[in-house]
């Protein structure tokens, strides 16, 4: 099944952010299969934004995202790459579509709240960057007993 990297940048759990946020992608109906407020090191930010190396920001965006606490999620449905990237909006909050979580809550190039994976192959390394495979769980949320398995 299609997952997705979604994070909470530090600007978001700053301003407290994260249920809000998180119930977005609850409501929409996907599943959430890991979750865990974490501060990037210096070598997963650099691992995470590897395809941006030579763009001016790039040392602003290592600092920005290194400078606090993150909420890294792991999201599971089919297409959820699209729509989660649909839902967050422009890379510019400025561009953003309101409605979207970008749109919505903010107006900053470099805090614009949220980072959700561009594609099933991205997802997949940025899962990798940011998780032990064990901290991924599924569930069914329709048995009366909730039995969490590994993915
Ligand atoms: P995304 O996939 O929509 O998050 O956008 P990109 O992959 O193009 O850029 C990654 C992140 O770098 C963005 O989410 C922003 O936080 C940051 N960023 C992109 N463009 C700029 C910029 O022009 N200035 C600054 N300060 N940050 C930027
Ligand atoms: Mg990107």
């Amino acid at each position: 099944m299609e997952k997705t990297f979604l994070m909470l940048k530090p600007d978001a759990v700053q301003r407290r952010m994260i249920g809000k946020l998180v119930q977005r992608f609850e409501e929409k109906g996907f599943e959430l299969i890991g979750a865990k407020l974490m501060r990037m090191t210096m070598a997963q930010a650099e691992a995470h934004y590897a395809e941006h190396t030579d763009k001016p920001f790039y040392g602003e965006l290592l600092e920005f995202i290194t400078s606090g606490p993150v909420f890294a999620m792991v999201w599971q449905g089919e297409g959820v790459v699209a729509m989660s990237r649909l839902m967050i909006g422009k890379t510019n909050p400025l561009e953003a579509a309101p409605g979207t979580i970008r749109g919505d809550f903010a107006t900053d190039k470099g805090n614009n709240i949220i980072h959700g994976s561009d594609s099933p192959e991205s997802a997949e390394r940025e899962v990798a960057n940011a998780f032990h495979p064990e901290e991924l769980l599924i569930f069914d949320p329709f048995l009366p007993k909730l039995e969490a398995l590994h993915v």
